[in-house]
């Protein structure tokens, strides 16, 4: 029997569009993971799903021993959150330079490369994707951390770049035109920041 794949994600509904953090004046989901105001109505999307599961103390653990497929992809980022490396005590998965966290960050991504269509949007990838690199999991370069502390707040009311836009916002970024970015109102206004007098020549 195919394993069930149950999507992840979908039970809240996503911000309109981005507004302000009333907390840190960022547009809401730049603060995460230190300004709780960005990092509630991301992480709500994640425990909308973790609590629809029936509850069980032992179900981290359950949850993260099942195949690929049984549940929701949130679910299993919830539950490694919720358990701590045997190896290096930190978050499942975030531990720096722990192979032990490598390896479960990796095993993570089989549910993105094995799903049925339908199962994930690429937005929905995008995020998981973002969440996990901000609380410390895979690549750590600045360039990297600084592209998805960007990118959160408009993953979050549902937006998805381009790969071409990705590959100018990160031109823009090692450049360090960071505050010409955080203004953008979306990913084309990143992508589409001129090229700075000096590099045009
Ligand atoms: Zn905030
Ligand atoms: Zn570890």
């Amino acid at each position: 029997m195919p394993l069930p794949y149950p999507p992840g994600a979908r039970l809240l509904a996503r911000p309109e569009a981005v507004e302000p953090c009333p907390t840190c004046a960022d547009p809401l989901g730049r603060g995460y993971r230190t300004c709780p105001t960005c990092a509630d109505p991301v992480d709500a999307l994640w425990k909308a799903d973790w609590d629809a599961l029936p509850a069980d103390d032992e179900l981290p653990a359950t949850v993260l021993a099942a195949p690929v497929g049984t549940h929701a992809w949130t679910c299993v980022d919830w539950a490694m959150r919720l358990l701590s490396c045997p190896v290096c005590r930190t978050e499942l998965g975030t531990g720096p330079a722990c192979l032990h966290c490598a390896k479960s960050d990796q095993a993570r991504w089989a549910w993105d490369h094995t799903a049925p269509a339908g199962a994930m949007t690429a937005n929905e990838h995008a995020i998981r994707m973002a969440v996990a690199a901000l609380r410390g999991a895979g690549e750590r370069r600045d360039t990297v951390i600084a592209f998805w502390r960007l990118a959160l707040p408009h993953l979050l009311v549902g937006a998805v770049p381009t790969q071409a836009q990705v590959g100018r916002i990160r031109v823009h970024l090692i450049a360090g035109r960071h505050e010409e970015l955080d203004e953008a109102p979306g990913f084309a206004e990143m992508a589409a920041l001129a090229d700075l007098p000096w590099r045009s020549a």
